[in-house]
Parts: C-alpha cells; structure tokens; sequence
C-alpha cells in the first residue's frame, strides 16, 4: 500500500515539474548541440532525451554532459601512466594498427592463384622462433586451449593438476573453458603437491579414457612451501599428448632476440616458462596469447606437432574462433621483429620493459623542471596481465599534491594514472617519450588550478 501512494506522489510530482519547465523540443536542443560536437546526429538526440528525462536542468548544459560521456564511452588512444606495462583494463601490450582499406591474400596462394591457409605466413615464422612443427592462431589464448582440448579430447578424460586449476581474471576459470570442448577434466594431485604417480594412478583408474594432460601454469599467483609439481618432461613420459598452457607467451627464456641483455634488468622474467623450452621437454602443443610477454596484438597461439596442429585446423571450432586480417598482419609483423632481432627498439612492450631508469630519470627531471611543481620520485612498475606475478621493475614517476586523476581521464587523449596517499602518481616506464610534450601540456593546464 505504501509503495503504492509513494509511487503516485512520485508520478505527480513529475507530471507537475514537467509541465512548470515546458521541456525544449529534442529538436532544438540537438541543432544547438551540432554547433559544440560532431558526434553521430542519432547520437545527438539520444543525448537531448538523456537530458531531458534526467529532469535536471538548465537541459542543455545536461545534455552537453551526455555529450562528453557519449564521447568517453567511444574506444581511442590513451597514455598509460600506471606503470602497469601490460594493462588489461587499457588492451594490454600497445601495437600499430592497419588503417589502409586493402584486400590481401589472406587466404588466396599467390604461388598457385588457388584458396591458400590463413595461417600459411605466421605458421613458419612461429615455428622458427620455438622449434615447433606448425602453428595455428586463433583469437585468443582461451579460445586457443579450448580448440586444443577439443581437437584432443573431446568426449574423453584430460587430466590436470588441482594446483593448477586456476582462475584468470573477470572470473574466467581455465578448468570451465577447457570442458566446454566436452571433454572430462579430472583433477588429480592437490593444491600445493601433486607428483608423476598422480597423473600415472589416474590414467589407470580411467582405463583408456585419458586422452591428453593439460599443464596450466599459474600465472597470476605463486604458491610457496611445501609444494611439488611435476615437469612437463616428466608428463610427457607417460606417453599421452601433453598440452601446455603457458598463459604469458614467453617464446624464449635464453631471450635471443635481446642482442644488449647485459644492460638491461631481466630478472622479473625469471619463472616465465618458454614456449620452446616447453616444447623441447615434449609437450605436443603448447598455447600462450599473442598480447602479453610476446608484445603483439590480442590472439591466442598454439605452436606444436604438425598432427596435432592439423587436427585444431580441420576443428569446426576453428571457424568460430578464427582471427581477422588486421589481427594476422599484426602478428606477422611482431613476429618477423623477433626474427630480425629488432625486438628492444621496435616491439613497445619490449622497449619500455628495458628501458634505463637514467633515461627515464632524464625524462621526469626535464618535465618537473618546466612545469615548475611536482617532484620526480621513484616508482615500481608491474608487468601485469597476470605475468610476472610478485615482480617489480624499477621505475620513474612524477608526483603531484591531490587526486588529479578525473581531470587526466579527460580530454581527447585520456591519461590513466594512479592515486597514492593523496598524490597523484605518473609512471614514465609505460608512457611513451613521444607523449612527454602532451603529459606537460597536460600537467601544465592542472596548475591554473593549484
Ligand atoms: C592469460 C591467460 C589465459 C587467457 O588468455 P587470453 O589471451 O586472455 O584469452 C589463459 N591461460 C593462462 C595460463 C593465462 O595466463
């Protein structure tokens, strides 16, 4: 009864406020609008009935706020200053995109003018740099175990170790990716210890079920103690296809490709298992995404024998999760960086995690300097996306007094940094030297306000 009257008084009062303000036509307010913003014309007048149904007013300083969020919701370019290099929030490693409209032979064999394999030109180049059979990629790393697991073992057994069951962020657990492929999962060891006799009395238990063992490495997490995990060498003993998912995508742990490694700090690699190490202890494939420790865009890669690669590429599943032409031409172009060697000036993930603290001491001192305020302090940047966990690299910032974040977000160029005990910190590791002249314009404009 209460909820009753309370809702007719609302509806009254409402009718009231209405008929008191004489709300502006939408029409009228939308051509004021198109004088301040070049958004969509449909946009407009969605933000002109936001406005006028809010209630607040004057309606059209409202609906210029709609505006501004309609312009803030639309995907763009930040500057990330969180010194958290591979940012899951901010689309994780930073890579160019293609713009050019151009077709391409995608999937056209310019050798033989006949229907060609999408996955021809990365398939050697991935190859090359793990010591792989073939290669296959697909959107992202999830979506490539679960095509390994399904090519494998769909309908049967695969057994992982309950250490390794592990949750990867925005609450997706790799145990409930992996058995959408339908296979069985069967967790054998426990949390902190779980050896070779584990896996070897569960395969005898299952009589014949056990179709592959699925390795996951725990990447957002260590545990620590008491604890004992079997080798991926040791897995492969057994005599059953070995799947592998590295998570991170390291290719490499000797890191070839760092021609200068003497100069740079490396240690927070230590722990990051490599695809070809992986691969050369005996795993059959082994699965990492293309936007972590590799530094290139947003796919999912799985590298191993030519058998098991082929039975994920006639997969009906491939289909569903098969990367586009802007994704592959991305790839292919980190990829032969690696190749090249070139990978410390030319891949940005790379550049930054090896890049000198002088140098970025150098930076936050020139910036400080011409703004006339703040203070260059030291930081500890993150590698992030659930690599590297519990590792920090050295690191530059700028700080300065008060929470000053909302007023970075905002603009045409967003920049995203942090606030810690009522200072707002700049971490010059993830931000490019290029955007230094935009982060002191930027800074600059702040302290009209100080
Ligand atoms: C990050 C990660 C995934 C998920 O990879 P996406 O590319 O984000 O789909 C799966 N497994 C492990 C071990 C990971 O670290």
């Amino acid at each position: 009864m209460l909820a009753g009257n309370e809702g007719r008084v609302d509806r009254m009062a409402h009718s009231e406020s209405q008929a008191e303000s004489h709300p502006p036509s939408i029409d009228a307010i939308v051509r004021l609008l198109s004088a301040h913003s070049d958004l969509a014309h449909p946009l407009l007048v969605d933000c002109a009935r936001r406005a006028v149904a809010s209630g607040l007013q004057p309606v059209f300083d409202q609906a210029l706020v709609e505006v501004g969020r309609a312009h803030q919701r639309l995907l763009r370019g930040v500057i990330n200053a969180t010194g958290v290099l591979l940012h899951t929030n901010l689309g994780r490693a930073p890579v160019d995109t293609h713009s050019d409209a151009m077709y391409t032979n995608l999937e056209f064999d310019l050798d033989t003018g006949e229907r060609g394999s999408r996955h021809r030109s990365i398939a050697p180049l991935l190859s090359a740099l793990v010591g792989s059979e073939s290669a296959v990629v697909v959107n992202n790393n999830a979506g490539a175990l679960l095509l390994a697991v399904s090519a494998l073992a769909a309908d049967r057994s695969v057994l992982v170790s309950r250490g390794e069951c592990v949750e990867i962020g925005g609450g997706f657990r790799i145990p409930e990716v992996a058995s959408l492929s339908g296979a069985r999962l069967i967790d054998v060891g426990t949390t902190n210890r779980t050896r070779l006799e584990d896996y070897a009395t569960a395969i005898t238990a299952a009589a014949g079920d056990v179709a592959a063992i699925l390795k996951i490495h725990p990447s957002n997490f260590r545990i620590e103690g008491f604890t004992s995990s079997t080798a991926v060498s040791e897995l492969a003993g057994l005599g059953l296809p070995t799947i592998v998912d590295l998570g991170s995508g390291l290719l490499d742990e000797t890191t070839p490709w760092l021609t200068d490694r003497h100069t740079a700090d490396l240690s927070w690699l230590h722990g990051e298992p490599g695809a070809r190490q992986a691969l050369a202890a005996g795993a059959s494939v082994v699965t990492f995404s293309g936007d972590k420790l590799l530094g290139g865009p947003q796919c999912g890669l799985i590298a191993g024998s030519r058998e098991v690669i082929a039975q994920c590429e006639r997969h009906p599943l491939m289909r569903a999760l098969r990367p586009g032409r802007d994704v592959l031409l991305s790839l292919q172009e980190t990829l032969l960086k690696y190749l090249s060697r070139t990978v410390r000036t030319e891949i940005p993930f790379w550049e930054m995690a090896t890049a000198p603290v002088s140098g970025l001491s150098r930076r936050a001192v020139e910036i400080v300097e011409r703004l006339g305020f703040g203070a260059v302090i030291e930081t500890a940047a993150v590698i992030g996306a659930g690599s590297s966990p519990g590792t920090h690299l050295r690191s530059v910032g700028i700080s300065i007094p008060g929470d000053r974040t909302g007023e970075l977000r905002s603009g045409v160029k967003p920049i995203i940094a942090r606030c810690s005990e009522g200072a707002t910190v700049l971490d010059l590791r993830t931000v490019s030297p290029k955007d230094d002249p935009f982060l002191l314009s930027k800074l600059g404009a702040l302290s009209a306000f100080q």
